[in-house]
């Protein structure tokens, strides 16, 4: 495995390379969700190229920024091990200059949900993105779907400024609990971690009732308000895949997102009907 951090030394590494490359950004502390992105390109490409970089611009002021989990050595194993071709690893003065060309997320998209508390956190994510598509230039990039609200807005960035790559979700892996996988659950105490567990629960009460053909999207969400019940929930929403508000739900075009403070901690959780 090539470990390069310069990002023009890697445009440069790949500029006669004649094969498919798949793609897939992280920002580290990589476990089994990560893992499952990296197979996947695995499997679909010729080379694979992970880059970890925990991206400032998408922190806001108060933010985690300088706590968030670093596991340089264990990530670079886990990436060798997994069949990695090249690690890219940049640090923040490689890819960010003074006086900046910015991507704004859009107005709409871009500020609800996650969006709404975090104004500005998507401008950053969208910006080092397209950041990092132009320097590794890949057939296939792939994003996990527990980001559902990021995975739709590089969609649609993608497809806005008529990008060249193929923008694969993947689905949620989850602990044997059922907790997402997410770098920052280890954050939490083991109290912590057994109050997040509402969260999935919430979730299959969800889809217990879709089920049961209850479909009224008010009703949904009550029941899993009443799960959830007494976390500090940032928004439980039932939304189509536009991310347009419904009143009922819409198979095979529904997603249910959900956001948690458990303690300091935000979690994200989401299904897709
Ligand atoms: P992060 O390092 O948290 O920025 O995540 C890097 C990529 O991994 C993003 O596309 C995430 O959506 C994806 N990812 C993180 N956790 C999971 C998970 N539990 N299952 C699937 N994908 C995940």
């Amino acid at each position: 495995m090539k470990i390069i951090s310069n990002p023009l030394t890697l445009k440069k590494h790949l500029k006669d390379i004649d094969k498919t490359v798949g793609f897939v950004p992280t920002m580290g502390a990589l476990h089994e969700g990560h893992i499952a992105l990296i197979k996947r390109a695995k499997a679909e490409n010729e080379i694979v190229i992970v880059s970890i970089f925990i991206n400032p611009t998408q922190f806001l002021a108060g933010e985690d920024l300088e706590k968030y989990p670093k596991k340089d050595e264990a990530d670079k194993k886990i990436c060798e091990l997994a069949g990695v071709n090249i690690l890219f690893v940049p640090n923040a003065q490689e890819i960010y200059t003074k006086d900046e060309v910015k991507i704004c997320a859009p107005n709409v998209r871009g500020y609800i949900l996650e969006g709404a508390t975090r104004p500005g956190h998507f401008s950053g994510v969208l910006t080092v993105v397209i950041k990092l598509l132009h320097i590794v230039n890949p057939t296939k990039a792939y994003f996990g779907k527990k980001d559902a609200q990021q995975l739709n807005l590089i969609n649609l960035m993608v497809k806005q400024l008529f990008m060249n790559v193929e923008i694969i979700p993947v689905d949620i892996v989850r602990d044997n609990d059922g907790l997402a996988l997410s770098s920052r659950n280890i954050y939490l105490s083991k109290e912590q971690r057994h109050e997040a567990l509402k969260i999935p629960k919430s979730l299959y009460t969800a889809s217990q009732l879709i089920s049961k053909n209850i479909l009224k999207t008010q009703k949904i969400k009550k029941a899993m308000l009443e799960v959830l019940t007494p976390l500090s929930i940032g928004y439980v929403e039932i939304l189509n895949r536009n991310f347009e508000s419904i009143a009922e739900i819409e198979l095979k075009n529904t997603i249910i997102l959900v956001e948690v403070m458990v303690g300091e901690t935000r979690l994200l959780d989401n299904i897709w009907l």
